[in-house]
């Protein structure tokens, strides 16, 4: 059972100009696809050439033989799933189910959108920022390079990449730019409403 290199859920240039069809092309053309390549190579037989992803995430994580398997496979889940978080004039004010959750939790969106935004920005290094379910509350966590929630028990509904590659094309190091503008205009409140169930 090869691990997946999935479609993108929408045309190259559909996120542009918040993101770019050239920042596509490498990020999810380039980097996606070499997670891909590398956890499948990486798994080929041994012990999890038959397992599941997100059951060799979990199996591997904190295990420094395994560094380079849990490396690779957390980033192929990862990516599969920031794309699926991303739409065409998506973003701003939530609805839905977890438009009620959010307002529950942070009293306003604008306190959500900050606290999303520390996270990403205060992130050092490479890395990624969630919106996870622990035990039915809501969370913004941060992990470093590959690690995911999922490893840790948490339930992802929303991620931001904030790797390099993922806006130096269009922002160079301006950050909190580009997830000002991906929270603004490109988050898929359908998918994470999706996720919730
Ligand atoms: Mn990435």
């Amino acid at each position: 059972m090869a691990i997946q290199y999935p479609d993108l859920p929408y045309a190259k240039d559909a996120l542009a100009p918040i993101i770019s069809a050239n920042t596509l092309d490498f990020h999810y053309g380039k980097h996606h696809r070499a997670y891909v390549d590398n956890a499948n190579k990486l798994i080929a037989g041994t012990e999890f050439e038959d397992v599941s992803l997100e059951a060799i995430i979990k199996k591997t994580v904190g295990d420094a033989a395994k560094v380079g398997i849990f490396n690779n496979t957390a980033q192929v889940w990862n990516h599969s799933f920031y794309w699926q978080c991303l739409k065409p004039d998506g973003g701003g004010i939530p609805t839905g189910a977890i438009g009620t959750k959010i307002m529950a939790a942070w009293g306003s969106y604008d306190k959500f959108v900050e606290e999303l935004k520390t996270a990403g920005t205060t992130q050092f290094g490479s890395g990624w920022a969630w919106l996870v379910l622990d035990n039915g509350q809501l969370k913004i966590v941060k992990t470093a390079n590959a690690d995911t929630p999922i490893a840790h028990g948490l339930k992802p509904l929303l991620t931001l990449d904030v790797w390099e590659h993922a806006y130096y094309l269009d922002y160079q190091n301006r950050r909190p730019d580009y997830l000002a503008a991906v929270i603004d205009k490109l988050v898929n409140w359908d998918f994470v409403n999706s996720c919730l169930t």
